[in-house]
């Protein structure tokens, strides 16, 4: 039986542990902490085989030496081209990495940082897609432009975009209700996304994750996926205008978008 769990780490971080239940294999995403996922496996009795790794952030990544003294995993792969040094496995955009029955598509997104890729499954669990995207895709949002342009995270988007709405997009942190705050401010009169908040904020009372996200939804919904949405270009074209912002092409609209929340 395979499943996929988020161990919560540091204040809003998710490590997410892929695991099958019948060879006792774990497959770990982005270990910014060491403790919490040696305990999440000690107490199940998992091995640690591999681990992923989508960008350098020290959130991401700080929890990867100690992992490897403890339990010594077959890999540890991630992006060639990183200031992340720790990898034993380095992958380029377009390689494909297999564990167990899935083959993850690595796929270039910067913009949070330069090195960022994302970890696509085409086989399903649960009747849904894998994406791992680390701090590129949130509910509701996306990662802070810390490396690349605006134009780089709009392409990196684009091509998260294209996946099929049944893809669960396992991303690395809980920023929903923060996010839907900003996006409820920015699209007032958005009913789906008023009712998308009572849904995460009733979630979030009983101590539940808002993530996985749907990707359909995140489709309909999320401000940074809609720069071709005439809701959303008349909402940043009144800020753009307010700001002094161009809001003439797609990526320019996007990056008013995000202008938007980085002032918020
Ligand atoms: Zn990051």
């Amino acid at each position: 039986m395979l499943t996929i769990t988020p161990i919560p780490a540091f204040t809003d971080n998710y490590i997410w542990c892929l695991e099958d239940r019948k060879t006792g294999k774990a497959l770990i995403v982005d270990p910014g902490q060491a403790e919490p996922v040696t305990e999440y496996l000690e107490e199940r009795g998992l091995t640690l085989d591999t681990i992923l790794v989508t960008h350098h952030h020290p959130d991401h990544t700080g929890g990867i030496d100690e992992l490897n003294r403890r339990h010594s995993p077959t890999r540890i792969t991630g992006p060639a081209e990183s200031p992340f040094k720790g990898l034993t496995n380095t992958v380029h955009p377009g390689d494909t990495v297999v564990w167990e029955a899935f083959e993850f598509a690595v796929m270039a997104v910067p913009g949070h940082t330069l090195d960022h890729i994302a970890f696509f499954s085409e086989t399903r669990l649960d009747d849904a897609e894998i994406l791992f995207c680390g701090d590129t895709l949130f509910v509701c949002g996306c990662g802070r432009l810390f490396e690349g342009t605006a134009a780089q995270m709009h392409q990196s988007l684009a091509s998260l975009r294209k996946l099929p709405d049944t893809t669960a997009v396992y991303c690395a942190h809980e920023y929903t209700l923060a996010n839907l705050k900003f996006a409820r401010s920015f699209l007032p009169d958005d009913t789906g996304l008023a009712d998308y908040e009572k849904t995460c904020q009733q979630l979030r009372e009983q101590g539940e994750a808002t993530v996985p996200a749907i990707l359909g939804k995140e489709k309909r919904l999320n401000p940074f996926l809609r720069w071709d949405d005439p809701e959303l270009i008349k909402a940043a074209k009144a800020y753009g205008a307010r700001q002094g912002l161009p809001t003439d092409n797609d990526t320019a609209v996007f990056a008013a978008v995000r202008h938007a929340k980085d002032h918020f």
